[in-house]
């Protein structure tokens, strides 16, 4: 249960400097303008974290996962990648936590740049659809911890929760879809199949994945 780890009270209580400490050398000496831009929500393994790193040596990203032995694995995976690559891998760390209860703890409004919800647990039966991690409700959560101009990137295997985060993206306010030659010319998107483990694993048994990718927008006033 959520008894068994600590949550922040608020976003600036947010201990960084154990998260990344070649960022943050002492507690005392924490930068407030270096901030967590992006946000992994359900990482599992951290796949898409550890393609990213690299990609963007100065952003710092989390991983945000409720099962306690994955958590320590990517723990562990990062503390090993930072062991044999000196200088890399200091920007990427995970936490323990519910995403579904506790994102406005973590990130101040405005604060994200992107936000990733790679095949996320599909909750088929109706009545389990408020469980899903992508809903009208968990929506207007994201666009305020999301800044202006900010990406949400979800993809998943499964067509009816594809069909599902698609309409609920669309039909907020806050949010409008990438068009084509922006998905084509991010380097991010080619990596919600290629660098995720449950991306990985669909190739492999050759399934289809149905992707939904939008930014955060001033709503128009009519
Ligand atoms: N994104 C990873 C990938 O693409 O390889 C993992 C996908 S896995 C199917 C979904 C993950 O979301 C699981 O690791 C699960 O434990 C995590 N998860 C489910 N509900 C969560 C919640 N409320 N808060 C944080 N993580 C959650």
């Amino acid at each position: 249960s959520d008894s068994h780890f600590p949550v922040p009270v608020s976003p600036s209580r947010f201990d960084l400097s154990g998260h990344y400490p070649q960022f943050f050398p002492s507690y005392d000496q924490v930068d407030c303008s270096k901030k967590i831009r992006f946000a992994d929500i359900g990482c599992g393994f951290g796949g898409l974290l550890i393609s990213l790193a690299t990609l963007f040596p100065e952003t710092l990203m989390i991983g945000m996962e409720i099962r306690d032995k994955v958590t320590e694995y990517v723990k562990e995976r990062i503390l090993a990648l930072r062991m044999t690559n000196p200088g890399q891998y200091q920007n990427i760390s995970v936490v323990r936590t519910n995403s579904m209860k506790y994102i406005p703890n973590y990130f101040e409004k405005g604060q994200l740049l992107k936000m990733f919800f790679l095949f996320p647990d599909p909750h088929f039966k109706e009545k389990n659809h408020r469980r899903r991690v992508i809903s009208p409700h968990l929506l207007d959560e994201y666009a305020y911890v999301l800044g202006i101009g900010g990406i949400i990137y979800t993809i998943t295997d499964v067509e009816e929760l594809g069909d599902w985060m698609k309409a609920c993206l669309a039909n907020h306010p806050m949010f409008e879809a990438l068009t084509r030659e922006e998905l084509e010319v991010d380097p991010v998107v080619k990596l919600l199949n290629s660098a995720t483990e449950e991306g990985q694993k669909v190739a492999r048994n050759g399934g289809q994945t149905f992707q939904a990718v939008y930014r955060r927008i001033v709503p128009s006033v009519c």
